[in-house]
């Protein structure tokens, strides 16, 4: 017998339980395991009913992570689910924990279903750009209807187990601690009462006569939201295949189509995104176990934008925090807005009003540093000058007690300048939230020269707490995403000059898969923030200041952006939409004519060209310097912190699946043509390209 599966009798009932921890996945030897196990029970004549189930934490959680990318062993999932399927004998799945992807296809295969009332079922293939290729898109409509399958399957998200009882996945929820006896007392009414058992793949009567409309709204729902996805598209071709083809032809269409899922680079692209967020919490030099501080009382210095969000990041994972700023009338300013936020949340069903209050109940704010005394971490987001920030850690260095962690949240400042502000720069670290703090997932991180390890590990911790994606990074001007954010702006900026209209530019990255532009995106953050800090550079006679340029004149006249109404678009009241604007296209043309600058057709290839490989090029020098250890921090502060389409893995990855020679011819081409550092080719870039490597290969 396999040593992850088991069979074993109790009374007439014969008990398959898979034990493979932590989750049970399907790996080789589970889906070897499984077939014998079911042989026994049929070949058991003590045995008239069955039940699957699983021992640990939770029911087969799906696929074996650790066989992704490598050819998979025969039995493959879809013949152990074929012989569930054919089972002459009844079995009934009993379900705790999570019954995911492959998980809930072998218990679709059964011919019952039992879960206990905390269990959550679902088919997440297409998360990963895949469909469920074991029967999955076959089976499920034939229980919940064609509507339910697709909002599963094209969605991926798991649902309670009593969402999944009215819609007919399962056939009971109990309340119960024990999934297994809740499958010997289904298995026991099998027997008594005689309940028929009929494979689901037999059973057509909820998709008999579904209306073709249905996919035909589906689709064009998708073509809205999902237009440049692949694997959901193919999901809604697989679940009407269940409804309009036999089943045996239906699996066939279901394999054909999950095949060219997984030929698909964005299959590549979202599965390194998948990995690369659970790898960038393991950071190199970090072990796990790495001794961490305890964090049980946090204080935010700064209650505007930023700070706001990340006092509610720490209330929603109910760790008190005291909100500290320099007048009254800006904390009730904060706290109003804090407020307005859980209100909205809570308008749309997403948390009660009871956790409102009980969220803010956990916000205490305050004027005076004094309580500020017990805070194991504080992280200042005050107004981002050097100035400002190192006045307040010196404060902070006075009032806080030894060894509490002592953050900032700045954009661009040099963390080690503000640590020099204390007598403990082991304890200051960066903190890098995205705004609005309490929605995006991305903490970068900011490791400085002095910072003690077990900060730099409890930063990481903190991340995992809240729930963000913590990345690790060194200190550089920008970190990693605003630097490479910098060297985007700079060409976008560059190619309006040349003879782009801001709306092309937009139009080419949104066409990429960003959800917004690069000037959609300045007006939504405001475009005096980068006009103030070109500013400051150029006062301070920084060498790698921007010129200036037709966006500072736009900045000049008080167009800032949404918030003003008018930036590089002009927006109607009320309204997000970005609209183009004569106005701007004057001052631009008078631009390039002050400039004498003849504009010319600037094609969407050199806009995308120009705007991305700048950003890898500039990645490749960001792993050169050590300030990302790997190529993956970087895809994952992309798709995490500035949308960077998922589905194509992050710039880095993305270089690799171009090809790294024609990046770097490239580079080199835009390099000869306009000069300057930016284009100056990195020689990593250089040393992967000639060598066949890829920046994961480091
Ligand atoms: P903001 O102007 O909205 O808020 C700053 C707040 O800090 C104000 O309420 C101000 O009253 C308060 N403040 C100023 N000096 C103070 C002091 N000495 N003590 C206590 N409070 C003080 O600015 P913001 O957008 O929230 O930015 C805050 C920090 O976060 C900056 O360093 C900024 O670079 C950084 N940041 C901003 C964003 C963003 O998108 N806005 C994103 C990431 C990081």
């Amino acid at each position: 017998m396999s040593k992850v599966v088991h069979y074993a009798r109790t009374g007439r009932t014969g008990v398959i339980t898979v034990e493979y921890p932590p989750v049970n996945a399907l790996g080789i030897d589970v889906r070897t395991g499984l077939i014998r196990a079911l042989e026994a029970g049929l070949a058991d004549d003590g045995a008239d009913v069955l039940v699957l189930t699983a021992a640990g934490r939770t029911f087969m959680a799906g696929a074996d992570i650790r066989e992704f990318g490598k050819p998979q062993q025969a039995p493959g999932l879809p013949e152990v689910v074929a012989r569930f399927d054919a089972s002459p004998k009844p079995v009934v799945a009993a379900i705790h924990g999570t019954a995911l992807g492959g998980g809930l296809e072998v218990a679709l295969a059964c011919h019952f279903r039992v879960a206990l009332r905390s269990a959550k079922v679902g088919l997440p293939e297409v998360k990963l750009g895949l469909l469920p290729g074991a029967g999955g898109t076959q089976r499920l409509p034939r229980l919940v209807g064609v509507r339910n399958a697709l909002d599963m399957i094209v969605g991926g998200d798991p649902v309670p187990a009593a969402a999944a009882l009215d819609m007919g996945i399962l056939d009971v929820v109990e309340d119960g601690e024990s999934a297994l006896e809740a499958g010997l007392r289904f298995a026991e009414r099998v027997r008594t009462e005689g309940l028929p058992a009929r494979p689901v793949s037999r059973r057509d009567e909820k998709i008999a006569g579904t209306d073709p409309a249905v996919f035909a709204d589906y689709r064009a729902g998708l073509a809205k939201r999902a237009a440049a996805l692949f694997s959901p598209h193919r999901c809604v071709d697989a679940v009407e295949a269940a409804a309009t083809l036999p089943f045996e032809e239906g699996l066939k269409r279901e394999r054909d189509l999950f095949l060219a899922c997984m030929d698909s680079p964005q299959r590549a692209g979202l599965i390194h995104a998948f990995f690369a967020e659970r790898e960038a919490a393991k950071v190199p030099g970090l072990p796990a176990g790495t001794a961490t501080r305890p964090v049980r009382q946090v204080a935010v210095i700064g209650a505007g934008t930023m700070g706001g969000g990340i006092a509610m990041c720490f209330a929603n994972a109910g760790i008190p925090v005291r909100l500290l700023e320099v007048t009254q009338e800006a904390l009730d300013r904060g706290l109003a807005a804090v407020r307005r936020n859980y209100e909205a949340s809570a308008a749309k069903g997403r948390i009660s009003a009871a956790d409102v209050e009980a969220r803010i109940g956990l916000i205490h704010p305050t004027l005076s540093y004094d309580d500020l005394a017990d805070a194991d971490l504080v992280i200042e987001a005050a107004f981002e000058s050097m100035e400002v920030k190192k006045a307040i850690f010196a404060t902070l260095d006075r009032v806080c007690r030894p060894g509490a962690i002592l953050a900032t949240n700045t954009s661009t400042l040099d963390v080690d300048e503000i640590a020099s502000a204390t007598g403990r720069p082991q304890d200051v670290v960066g903190m890098h939230f995205f705004s609005p703090a309490n929605v995006m997932r991305l903490l970068e991180n900011v490791r400085g020269r002095r910072t003690a390890e077990d900060v730099a590990a409890t930063v990481m911790e903190v991340a995992r707490r809240i729930g963000k994606v913590g990345v690790l990074v060194g200190v550089c001007y920008g970190f990693v995403g605003n630097r490479m954010l910098h060297q985007r702006g700079r060409e976008a900026i560059a190619l309006v000059e040349e003879g782009a209209s801001p709306a092309q530019v937009d139009r080419v990255l949104t066409g990429f898969g960003f959800p917004m532009g690069q000037f959609a995106m300045l007006d939504l953050a405001g475009i005096d923030v980068g006009w103030r800090i070109r500013e400051e550079r150029r006062k301070a006679g920084d060498p790698d200041a921007l010129a200036p340029n037709w966006l500072d004149r736009l900045a000049e006249q008080g167009r800032f952006g949404q918030k003003t109404g008018a930036g590089v678009y002009r927006y109607e009241a009320g309204s997000r939409k970005p609209l183009p604007d004569p106005e701007v296209e004057s001052l631009i043309a008078a631009w390039r004519a002050e400039k004498g600058i003849t504009p010319r057709t600037v094609s969407d290839r050199e806009i995308l060209e120009r705007c991305l490989y700048v950003m890898v090029n500039e990645g490749a020098k960001i792993l050169e310097e050590g300030i990302a250890a790997r190529a993956l921090d970087i895809d994952v502060v992309w798709i995490h912190g500035y949308g960077f389409p998922a589905y194509r893995g992050g710039p880095m990855f993305w270089a690799g699946q171009v090809g790294l020679p024609a990046v770097l011819e490239a580079v080199e081409r835009y390099h000869a043509t306009l000069g300057g550092s930016p284009w100056q080719p990195a020689a990593l870039l250089q040393r992967l390209a000639r060598e066949g490597g890829r920046f994961g290969d480091l």
